[in-house]
């Protein structure tokens, strides 16, 4: 039995790359460092069960349309056999790495629902297209737990097809759209697919998936193309609004990133770090030392839902308690409060460690659901593994801890 690793080193500065990905736009508007300092961690969180599901989604989506499947098969037949397939590439990747081990059986880990779901609108979409199967092998998954090496031509670029490049480096924009059309001479239809939802609460389409494809339609329109028209796909397809407005609002959002992140400038980590509720997805938190100042400052207050701090926490360790369902964990969080962590797998060999050890925490699930007005209050009741046994809270399959 090992026990846990130490927490990463912080990530000091970061280097300004010459591109900028409009799939990362919107993160980059959020908090730059989530973004630029990806390639300069010594250690990510694992993706998220829905990152990696969108990503297993996406793979078979382009299989179909770019027709690695057998002609002899129907759509849906092809598209059941190669969604079966990416998933067994998927687990096989994620079982041979012990930070993403718990996440398989991946339908497991997403909950039987939510990956009906997601079948459900792949179905979909495969049923509403005339897609062809032209014999050509299947491609592997890509490596999922890779860090994007951000690379890719250097000249401006405006290709048609699936995964179609299109590059302005006036702009500082690269990106590979999900298909662009020629619809008529002059003009193209950009699409980019989601495997996810595509609409937030009020009904309106995802700000980041918007902002994605407005920034492929100004790198089109530098590269030449004379008419643009943007659609996002999920189980159908919508057209995003393109007009002089949005041109300017999308010029004036990446003229400020530009002027703020020079090409090539070494910037220090703490000053592009904006720590908030979007710190739920992000992959650098152990290593970003102003998400682990800003944690402890947030937990006390109650956030509205959907704002919450994520499920982490970090402290002096008290004690630790084994069961029959494994450790309980008893730490004085950064905050000066007695906080539990339930139902540890004894393997992570927390048992071994002296009181007073500094531990953290992260993507741990919330055993207490306390909720009032609206406001949802950091737990100080946490588990692994369930203490109902699963009949309705969930394990913390994505759980890491460190040693600080
Ligand atoms: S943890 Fe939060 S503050 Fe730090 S890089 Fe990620 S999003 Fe930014």
């Amino acid at each position: 039995m090992t026990g846990p690793h130490p927490l990463p080193s912080p990530i000091e500065r970061v280097e300004v790359p010459a591109f900028f990905s409009p799939s990362r736009f919107g993160a980059l508007g959020r908090c730059k460092l989530s973004v630029l300092g990806e390639r300069s961690a010594s250690m990510l969180l694992p993706p998220t069960v829905h990152a990696l599901v969108g990503t297993i989604v996406h793979h078979v989506r382009r299989e179909l349309s770019e027709g690695h499947w057998g002609a002899e098969l129907n759509r849906e037949g092809a598209c059941a056999i190669l969604l079966a397939e990416a998933t067994q590439q998927a687990e096989l990747q994620l079982s041979g790495t012990a930070s993403t081990a718990a996440l398989v059986p991946l339908r497991e880990a997403m909950g039987s629902r939510n990956w009906e779901l997601r079948e459900l609108r792949l179905r979909r979409w495969v049923a509403r297209l005339a897609l062809q199967g032209k014999s050509k092998p299947a491609r592997p998954l890509r490596d999922l737990l890779g860090v994007p090496t951000g690379q890719g031509p250097d000249s401006t670029r405006l290709e048609t097809g699936d995964e179609a490049w299109l590059v302005a480096p006036s702009m500082r924009l690269r990106g590979k759209a999900d298909r662009i059309e020629q619809t008529a001479p002059g003009t193209l239809d950009i699409v980019d697919f989601k495997s996810g939802r595509l609409h937030d609460e009020e009904g309106q389409l995802l700000p980041d998936a918007t902002l994605q494809v407005r920034l492929y339609a100004l790198a089109a329109e530098e590269a030449g193309s004379v008419s643009v028209r943007l659609f996002l796909e999920g189980d159908a397809r919508y057209p995003v609004p393109w007009g002089d407005t949005e041109r300017e609002e999308t010029r004036a959002l990446l003229k400020a990133i530009s002027e703020d992140l020079p090409a090539g400038k070494a910037l220090g980590a703490k000053s592009l770090a904006e720590p908030g509720p979007h710190c739920r997805g992000c992959r650098l938190r152990p290593s970003c030392g102003r998400y682990l100042q800003w944690g402890p400052t947030v937990w006390p207050h109650p956030q509205p839902t959907g704002q919450e701090p994520p499920l982490d926490v970090w402290g002096s360790l008290e004690r630790v308690v084994p069961g029959s369902r494994g450790d309980t964990v008893e730490l004085r969080n950064a905050d000066g409060h007695l906080v539990i962590v339930d139902g540890v797998s004894p393997s992570r060999g927390l048992g071994g460690l002296a009181a007073g050890e500094p531990v953290y925490f992260f993507d741990l699930e919330r055993t207490e659901d306390k909720r009032a007005h609206g406001r949802v209050v950091h737990p100080r009741n946490f588990h692994e593994h369930p203490p109902d046994g699963g009949k309705r809270l969930r394990r913390a399959r994505s759980l890491q801890v460190f040693l600080g």
